[in-house]
């Protein structure tokens, strides 16, 4: 399916130079939708996954519906202070300033294989971070899944050794 046509670009959001892709379209439509959806979960097949794991909050929207279909369990990954019983974290540079990530300690069990979801890969900052957590639980980064890689911002250098799928690249 084109999706491309359900994205819409909105120019100088949340800040000046920034191009939004804006996946609330494709969200709209229950074709796209679920024609997205079920995209990552046959690629999700393949890879004998145990869990979800997705960075809040548009890491959510993707990856709740795939475990759903895969019949495995989904793990968030949230901001500091968000997740109410023990956790582990990891802290990573932004743009401008830095941003700390979480997830909780018994999310994922040794060994168990992890797919990562998120609607966008920019820098590849959040899922770099994403797959620390998940490691540092002993979780096997099994695939990454996006909706969207924005290629030009090259987030696929982080990503050297893992296997990804993306639906769409600008
Ligand atoms: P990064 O850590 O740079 O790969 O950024 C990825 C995260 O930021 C994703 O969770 C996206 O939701 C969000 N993001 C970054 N850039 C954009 C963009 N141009 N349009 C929409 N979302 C973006």
């Amino acid at each position: 399916m084109d999706y491309k046509k359900y994205i819409k670009i909105v120019e100088d959001w949340p800040k000046e130079g920034i191009k939004f892709k804006d996946i609330t379209p494709l969200m709209a439509n229950g074709e796209a939708f679920h024609s997205a959806v079920d995209e990552i979960v046959e690629y999700a097949q393949q890879k004998e996954i145990d869990v979800v794991v997705g960075p809040e909050a548009r890491g959510f929207i993707i990856g709740c519906p795939v475990s759903y279909s895969l019949g495995v369990g989904f793990a968030p990954v949230r901001k500091e202070g968000k997740l109410p019983r023990e956790v582990i974290k990891v802290d990573y540079g932004l743009e401008y300033g830095k941003n700390v990530l979480t997830i909780h300690k018994d999310a994922i069990k040794p060994g168990q294989r992890v797919l990562i979801t998120d609607d966008l890969l920019a820098t590849g900052g959040t899922i770099q971070a994403t797959i620390q957590l998940v490691e540092e639980l002993g979780g096997v980064v099994a695939g990454c899944a996006f909706i969207i890689e924005l290629s030009y911002l090259n987030g696929m250098d982080k990503l050297k050794g893992y296997d990804v799928l993306s639906l769409m690249r600008f």
